[in-house]
């Protein structure tokens, strides 16, 4: 009998994180090497941003390097973990009547996946599909699609959201490492509050008086409500694996369902 899977949402952050130890980094293989294995990953990472509902469906997704103006290296990094067609399959049917779109040969793995895989489970070996977040459903549909993927943790399914709570690229400042501005701390801990006592309540949030900066495009933010979804399925609530800001106005704040 396998035990129920947590599920996770990660602030990914930096793509270079994907070549840095650092204390993020360090926190993501510490959750991964503290839970039973997965028998595969579901990912719901924020560059998949797009207009529909489509899950990966082939046997080999491809590493995609979706991000301009990094070295070589990070360019040069592969995550070659197999896909699991029957699992894309499954996930389709958890989402019926809601349409998804099996995608044979469109996506693959993009970076808000490797960037976080690769130190989760450096050898590649789990296989992993990629759920897009289709950009014409709101918060709480989100949050139902992700409650509806709760049957794949008794199955050992690792449901893994990455994004992050807080992402203003427009307004970095270089000179705040480590640090977040008043808005994106204070926006950071109102989302920390709910997730934490009443996730079925996220969309709360969007009445916050910070929305708008923290949250200029919901790509970064939507994959939260997958993990909110799950623990509100779960009757539930999260728990932080790890809180902070960089640059300003980037959350690296991550949760965990269990
Ligand atoms: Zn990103």
């Amino acid at each position: 009998m396998t035990a129920t899977m947590p599920a996770a949402f990660i602030g990914h952050g930096n793509p270079m994180n994907a070549l840095e130890t650092n204390a993020y980094t360090t926190a993501w293989s510490e959750f991964a090497a503290s839970i039973e294995r997965p028998r595969a990953i579901v990912a719901i990472s924020a560059h998949w941003f797009v207009n529909v509902s489509a899950v990966t469906a082939m046997d080999r997704p491809r590493t995609i390097h979706d991000f301009f103006g990094f070295p070589d290296a990070l360019f040069n990094v592969e995550y070659p973990a197999p896909g699991d067609p029957a699992l894309a399959q499954q996930i389709v049917d958890l989402a019926y009547p809601g349409y998804i779109g099996l995608d044979a040969d469109s996506w693959g793995l993009d970076h808000g996946t490797w960037s976080i895989l690769v130190k989760m489970f450096p050898a590649a070996d789990i296989p992993v599909v990629q759920l897009s977040v289709d950009a014409t459903k709101s918060l709480d549909e989100h949050m139902a699609l992700g409650a509806a993927l709760a049957p794949l943790r008794d199955e050992g399914v690792l449901i893994l959201g990455s994004g992050n709570v807080v992402h203003n690229l427009g307004q970095i400042q270089g000179n705040m490492p480590g640090h977040g501005t008043t808005w994106a701390s204070s926006f950071d801990q109102a989302a920390q509050r709910i997730m934490t006592t009443e996730p079925s309540a996220l969309s709360q949030i969007e009445a916050d008086p910070s929305y708008r900066l923290a949250v200029p495009t919901p790509d970064h933010f939507l994959p939260l409500a997958y993990v909110a979804g799950l623990a509100a399925a779960a009757g539930t609530t999260a728990s932080t694996l790890l809180e902070g800001c960089e640059m300003g106005s980037l959350s690296m704040t991550s949760y965990v369902v269990r």
